[in-house]
Parts: C-alpha cells; sequence; structure tokens
C-alpha cells in the first residue's frame, strides 16, 4: 500500500484553461480520501493525472517513494474505475475478473488455481459470485459496476482510483452501493481517491475531504470539518442540504460587548467570536447559519418573521423565510411544529453555529 503526494501540481489544456493550478495534497497510506467539488473543478484532471492519462504541465507525482511523473500508467500499480463501467462484453464475468491477473504488468505469475481463488474471494466480497458465468450485457448496471470493481480489486493494486463510479446508478442503488463500496475499503485496505459531485456520497464515505474549486483546494478536511468548520463561504455554501443561509450584517461594538446587526436583529456575539472579530477589526461580514441551527417557535427568539413559502418532503417540511433580501431555509421534522404559508413565528439563531466570513474574500472570521 501507498500514500499518494501531489506537489504543486498544474494541467493547462491549449493556451488558456488551467484545469488544476498549483495544486497540493498528501493522501496518506490507506486512506480514502474524496475529491469534491462542482463540475468542471478540475476533480477528473486530477485523478487522471495521478492514473498517468494525463500529463502534469508543472508539478510532481509521487506513490509511495516512487516519482512517477515519466511512468506509464500500466507501471503505476493502480486501478482505475470509472462512471462506465468500463468492463469486456465478450468476455463471462469470470474472465473480465481474471484480465487483469492472466494479462495485466504482473508483479508475478499466478497459477490457474490461484486465480481461480482470487475470483471468488472478490466475487464474493462484492457479491457478484453467482453471475460469474453470465456477460455483462445479461446485467444490470449496478452489477456490471460491481464487476468493474471486482476486476479493480483483483490485481491488489497500491491505490485505487475512482472516477463518480455510483453516478450512473439510481438513487436508491447508489445508497447501497456507497455503503458496500465504504466495507470494501475498508476489506481491501488499500489508498483510494474518489472523485464526486455528490456532497452526501463524499460525507458518508471520506476519512478526508479535498474541496476543489477552480483548479485549486478550497479546503481538505474531515467531513466533520468540513461541514462544521468550513474554511470560506464556498465550501460553506457547497456543503449541506438545504444549503447553509447566507445573511449580510454589520458587526458593532458596544461598552465592551460585539453584536451582529441587521435590520431585523441584533445579536450579542460569546467572547470567543468577539475577541476573533475585534482583533480582525471587522465591520462587516457574512453571517453564515446552516437550517437546523435555527429554532423555530410560536413566541421568543431573535425576531419575528412569517413563514414565506412551505414544501412538505415526507417526514419534514422545508420552510422559508424573507429577510430583506435573503430567504432563510429551514427544515422542520412533523413532530416539531406545522406552520402555513403567512404565519408569524420568530426564529432564534444558534449562538455557537454561527459562522462568519469576510464579505470580500470569503474567508472565515471566526
Ligand atoms: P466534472 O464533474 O464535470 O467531470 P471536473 O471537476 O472533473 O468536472 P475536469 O474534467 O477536470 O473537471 O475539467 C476541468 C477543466 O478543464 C474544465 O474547464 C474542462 O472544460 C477543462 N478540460 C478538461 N479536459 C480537457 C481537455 N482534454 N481539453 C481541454 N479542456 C479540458
Amino acid at each position: 500500500m501507498a500514500e499518494v503526494r501531489l506537489e504543486s501540481v498544474s494541467k493547462r489544456f491549449g493556451k488558456k484553461v488551467w484545469a488544476v493550478r498549483d495544486f497540493t495534497l498528501h493522501v496518506e497510506d490507506r486512506e480514502f480520501l474524496v475529491l469534491l467539488g462542482p463540475s468542471g473543478c478540475g476533480k477528473t484532471t486530477t485523478l487522471r493525472m495521478i492514473a498517468g492519462l494525463e500529463q502534469p504541465t508543472a508539478g510532481l507525482i509521487y506513490i509511495g517513494d516512487r516519482l512517477v511523473n515519466n511512468i506509464p500508467p500500466r507501471d503505476r500499480d493502480i486501478s482505475m474505475v470509472f462512471q462506465s463501467y468500463a468492463v469486456w462484453p465478450h468476455m463471462k464475468v469470470y474472465d473480465n475478473i481474471a484480465f487483469g491477473l492472466r494479462y495485466g504488468r504482473r508483479k508475478r505469475r499466478y497459477s490457474r488455481a490461484e486465480i481461480d481463488r482470487i475470483v471468488h474471494e472478490v466475487a464474493r466480497l462484492v457479491r457478484i459470485e453467482e453471475l460469474l458465468n453470465r456477460y455483462p450485457s445479461q446485467l444490470s448496471g449496478g452489477q456490471r459496476q460491481r464487476v468493474a470493481l471486482a476486476r479493480a480489486l483483483a490485481v491488489k493494486p497500491q491505490v485505487f482510483l475512482y472516477d463518480e463510479p455510483l453516478s450512473n446508478l439510481d438513487a436508491k442503488l447508489r445508497i447501497q452501493m456507497r455503503t458496500e463500496l465504504k466495507y470494501i475499503h475498508e476489506q481491501a485496505g488499500a489508498t483510494s481517491i474518489y472523485v464526486t459531485h455528490d456532497q452526501a456520497e463524499a460525507m458518508s464515505m471520506a476519512d478526508r475531504i479535498m474541496v476543489m474549486r477552480e483548479g485549486q483546494g478550497a479546503q481538505l478536511g474531515t467531513p466533520n470539518e468540513i461541514y462544521f468548520r468550513p474554511a470560506n463561504r464556498f465550501v460553506a455554501g457547497f456543503i449541506g442540504t438545504p444549503p447553509m443561509n447566507m445573511l449580510e450584517v454589520a458587526v458593532e461594538g458596544e461598552d465592551g460587548a460585539m453584536y451582529l446587526v441587521s435590520p431585523l436583529f441584533r445579536i450579542l456575539l460569546e467572547d470567543e467570536t468577539a475577541a476573533k472579530l475585534r482583533e480582525k477589526a471587522v465591520k462587516k461580514a457574512i453571517l453564515g447559519i446552516r437550517p437546523e441551527d435555527v429554532a423555530v417557535t410560536l413566541e421568543g427568539g431573535d425576531f419575528a418573521t412569517e413563514v414565506f413559502v412551505v414544501e412538505p418532503q415526507g417526514p419534514q417540511q422545508i420552510i422559508s423565510f424573507k429577510l430583506g433580501e435573503s430567504l432563510i431555509l429551514k427544515s422542520l421534522a412533523d413532530a416539531d411544529l406545522r406552520v402555513s404559508p403567512g404565519q408569524e413565528v420568530w426564529l432564534r439563531f444558534n449562538r455557537g453555529r454561527l459562522h462568519l466570513f469576510d464579505p470580500e474574500t470569503g474567508t472565515r472570521l471566526n
């Protein structure tokens, strides 16, 4: 097994498009690292450079201790699983899985009995043992993706690279497969780098997430760090459904205390947050507050407002409130409270969960 290191890696396509810019990333041995970000932010290009399918314009890529910039893909000791299940249509499942062991760039020769043992072992792990005699055309999408996964596992690579492997599956199967993939990763214990734009997938599977934006790293952290302490406004807005609410506020000091002020509310800040804002001489900020950190009651809170829209979502309601130009979203479980449009309610922000960002740079202030 091996760590993967990218040192100041850049990739330019043509004269103008910088798909990846000065990107540094250290993936630890056996870690499951997710590259997450919106379409076009450079995730796939990064993965393809690690695989050797693209040559970096600048920077160094290491797999283990080995600088691999000039090493062809087949000699990098990696397996890649794609969105389109790249399995051989003219070969039975068994032969698809055995392919890399028979013909790949092997570390050693495998006997027929060894190949048979490995094929059954990985087929059992991804739960397709009863399908070994079928052709890919006789399989569902989810089963075909399991074949691709089994084939990747069979050769026991140092590093697994996944490029949106679940995005062709329907929503239900995707959720089931991500749980299984996580289990398989824990069994295989290999270093894995996984590209997705699906934040729920990233949150549920990753040891750490690298959020990317415009070819650069926006934040690297555990799913909890990314969710509860986003380093900037971009990450804060990208992670979470319904998304984090963002409001412009003024920061005012009075008698040694600090307040967040908007036309509707005046919120006293906790000492620690106040000290940070004072130190940075902050006058204006973007206040971020997640829907679950807004409490809704019939009376008593930071301010009163009217319910704007109610969207039923099975066991919960997503309700929205107008706050000047902004809309605040909040999900309410059925048991909490039933509200209807136009009704007056009170909102209260959870003080320990206020996120403050610089209006110009978007950097976290607290
Ligand atoms: P998606 O989630 O849509 O796949 P991504 O984050 O994986 O997006 P990349 O595919 O890495 O993004 O693309 C990053 C940028 O590089 C995009 O602006 C894309 O248009 C550009 N790009 C990617 N491949 C090429 C190429 N072969 N030639 C020119 N531009 C490219």
